[in-house]
C-alpha cells in the first residue's frame, strides 16, 4: 500500500504514560480488510521515537523493579477485570482491523485474557529456590530478577493475543516494555495501553511505538534493550534473532509454519474434515497453527469428497456476520501473492479440486478468496514447502504412517502437527516421531494455553526459551545465586 501524508486520524504513540505524535511525517492507511474502509492511519515512527520510548522505559524500570511483586500482580488482576469488561468491544476492534470472524476474535480476546491471568501469578512464578546445608553450615539460594527494558515486535494475525503473550508477563516479572505492534493491525494495541493504564500501570512501564522496519531496527540495535520477543514471518524472525543475538540480547523469535494434519484410514471422516476445514480456512488460513497440508494415508476418497463438500458449504463474508467462517485476507497485495502460489501449484502439476478464485468475483469488495484445495501435491512442490498463509490447502498422499511422518520431517517448519485416528499405536508413534513442537491428537488447532510454552521447532522458532509458561518466566528473568556460610 502506498505511503500517504495525512493530517487527520493518525494513531498516537504511547510514551511515558502519554499519547504523543510520532516524529515521522509518513503514515500508512489501516483499511478494514472486508470493506476497504480506512479505519485509521498508522505513523511510520522513527529512531528518535524509539529513543524516547526506551528512555521512558529505562527510567520507569528504576522504581518498577523494586515495586513489590504482589503489587505488580494486583495491577494484572485489575487489567484482567477491565479486559473482561471490554471483551466484546475488543473483539469488534479485532474484526475491523484484522478481518477475522467475530467468534474467532472473541476467542482471541479470551486467549489474551488467559495470558494476563497467568501473569497475575507472578508472586508464585517469580519464586526462587533454596537448599540448606549444601555443605556443613552452608546454604545456597537462587533469586529471580528482571532484565530491564524489553522490546516486543508483533504480527498482524493476532493483534491482541500476541502482544499479551509478551508484555503482561514481562512487566509482572519487573521489566518495562516497548511494544511495536504490526503496522497492519495497530489499533487494538492502543486500546490495550489505555486499559493497562486504567488498571494502574505507572508511566513508562508500557510504551508503544508504531511503525515498520525502522522501529524494529532501532529496537534491536538499542543497547538499553536487554531482550527481544518477536513473532512474525520466517525471514524477519531469522533476521531479528541474528541481529539481536549478535548484540548480546536475549531473544525469542517465533516464525512461520507449515502444519501437517495426518488422516489415518480409521479416522472419523466427518469429524476430521470438519476440524481441518476450521483449521485451514478459519481466519482465512492466517494462523500460525492453521492446517496447510493434509497427509491422506491410504486410499480415502470418502475423506477427500467430504472435505470438498464441506468446503463448498462454508460461509464466506464479513467477520461481523454470524455464521461466516471464511473471512478476507489482510491486504490485496497479500491476495496477489497467494494467487501466484495457486498458479504455481497448477504449473507444478498439483490437481486443483476446489478453486477459490471463483468467489473473488462474487465478493469484489474486500480481499476475499474462496477455499482452495489442491490434491496430489508432492513434498517437493512449492505449495507444499512454503508458508502461503491463506485459505489454500494441499492434500498429499502417503501409503502409511511412516511415509506421512517423513513428509513432516522433510518440512523446514515444525510449529504444529495433528493426527486423526482411533489407533493408540499410531498415536504413540506420531507423538514420538512427529518433528514439530505442538501436536494434536484429533485436535484441529493444537495451540497451547498460557501456562504451557508455545513451542515451534526447526525454522518455526529461533531462540531457546519459548513464550508463555515457565519458559516465559525464565526468558523475562535472570537468576542470582547466593551461597551463605554460617560457621563464623
Ligand atoms: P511480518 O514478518 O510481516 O511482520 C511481523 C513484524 O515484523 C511486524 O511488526 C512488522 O512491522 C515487522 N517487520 C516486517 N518486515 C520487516 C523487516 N523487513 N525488517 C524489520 N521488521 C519487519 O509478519 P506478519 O505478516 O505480520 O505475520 C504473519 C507471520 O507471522 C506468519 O509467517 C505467521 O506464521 C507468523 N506467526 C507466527 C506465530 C508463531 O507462534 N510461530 C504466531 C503468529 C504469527
Amino acid at each position: 500500500m502506498a505511503l500517504v501524508r495525512n493530517e487527520t486520524a493518525v494513531l498516537k504513540n504511547f510514551i511515558n504514560g502519554k499519547w504523543v505524535d510520532s516524529s515521522g511525517a509518513e503514515t500508512l492507511e489501516v483499511p478494514n480488510p472486508a470493506t476497504g474502509e480506512v479505519l485509521a492511519r498508522v505513523p511510520i515512527s522513527t529512531k528518535e521515537d524509539v529513543e524516547r520510548a526506551v528512555q521512558a522505559a529505562k527510567k520507569a524500570f528504576v522504581s518498577w523493579k523494586n515495586t513489590p511483586v504482589p503489587k505488580r500482580a494486583r495491577i494484572m488482576f485489575k487489567f484482567h477485570h477491565l479486559l473482561t469488561e471490554h471483551h466484546e468491544e475488543l473483539a469488534r476492534l479485532i474484526v475491523q482491523e484484522n478481518g477475522k470472524a467475530y467468534k474467532e476474535a472473541y476467542g482471541e480476546v479470551q486467549r489474551g485474557i488467559e495470558c494476563v491471568e497467568f501473569a497475575a501469578g507472578a508472586p508464585t512464578l517469580m519464586m526462587g529456590e533454596t537448599l540448606a546445608e549444601i555443605a556443613e553450615d552452608i546454604d545456597s539460594e537462587m533469586l529471580r530478577y528482571p532484565l530491564g527494558v524489553v522490546g516486543g515486535i508483533t504480527p498482524f494475525n493476532f493483534p491482541m493475543m500476541v502482544p499479551l503473550w509478551m508484555f503482561p508477563l514481562a512487566i509482572a516479572c519487573g521489566n518495562t516494555f516497548v511494544l511495536k505492534p504490526s503496522e497492519r493491525t495497530p489499533i487494538l494495541a492502543n486500546k490495550l495501553a489505555e486499559l493497562f493504564t486504567q488498571a494502574g500501570a505507572p508511566e513508562g512501564v508500557l510504551n508503544i511505538v508504531h511503525g515498520a522496519h525502522d522501529v524494529v531496527n532501532a529496537l534491536i540495535a538499542h543497547e538499553d534493550i536487554r531482550a527481544i520477543s518477536f513473532v512474525g514471518s520466517q525471514p524477519v524472525a531469522k533476521y531479528v534473532y541474528e541481529q539481536s543475538a549478535a548484540r548480546g540480547k536475549r531473544v525469542q523469535a517465533l516464525s512461520g509454519a507449515k502444519n501437517h494434519h495426518i488422516v489415518m484410514p480409521d479416522a472419523n471422516v466427518e469429524l476430521a474434515a470438519q476440524h481441518i476445514i476450521n483449521s485451514a480456512f478459519g481466519s482465512a488460513g492466517q494462523r500460525c497453527m492453521a492446517c496447510s497440508a493434509v497427509v491422506v494415508v491410504g486410499e480415502n476418497e470418502r475423506f477427500v469428497q467430504t472435505l470438498k463438500k464441506q468446503a463448498d458449504e462454508l460461509v464466506i463474508g464479513n467477520g461481523m456476520d454470524e455464521d461466516v467462517l471464511l473471512t478476507p485476507v489482510i491486504r490485496q497485495s497479500h491476495r496477489e501473492k497467494v494467487l501466484g502460489y495457486i498458479e504455481k501449484g497448477v504449473e507444478e502439476g498439483a490437481v486443483l479440486i476446489r478453486d477459490g478464485r471463483k468467489e473473488m468475483a462474487e465478493l469484489s469488495e474486500g480481499n476475499f478468496l474462496g477455499p482452495t484445495i489442491f490434491d496430489h501435491v508432492t513434498p517437493t512442490m512449492t505449495i507444499a514447502k512454503e508458508e502461503i498463509f491463506a485459505p489454500v490447502l494441499s492434500l498429499l498422499r502417503a501409503a502409511d504412517l511412516d511415509e506421512a511422518l517423513e513428509y513432516i520431517r522433510q518440512s523446514r517448519y515444525g510449529n504444529g502437527a495433528t493426527i486423526y485416528t482411533k489407533d493408540a499405536k499410531a498415536v504413540r508413534q506420531f507423538r514420538e516421531e512427529a518433528d514439530a513442537g505442538m501436536l494434536g491428537i484429533n485436535v484441529g488447532v493444537p495451540a497451547t494455553m498460557a501456562f504451557f510454552p508455545f513451542s515451534g521447532w526447526k525454522d518455526s522458532f529461533y531462540g531457546d526459551l519459548h513464550v508463555n509458561g515457565k519458559d516465559g518466566v525464565n526468558f523475562y528473568t535472570r537468576k542470582k545465586m547466593i551461597t551463605s556460610r554460617f560457621d563464623f
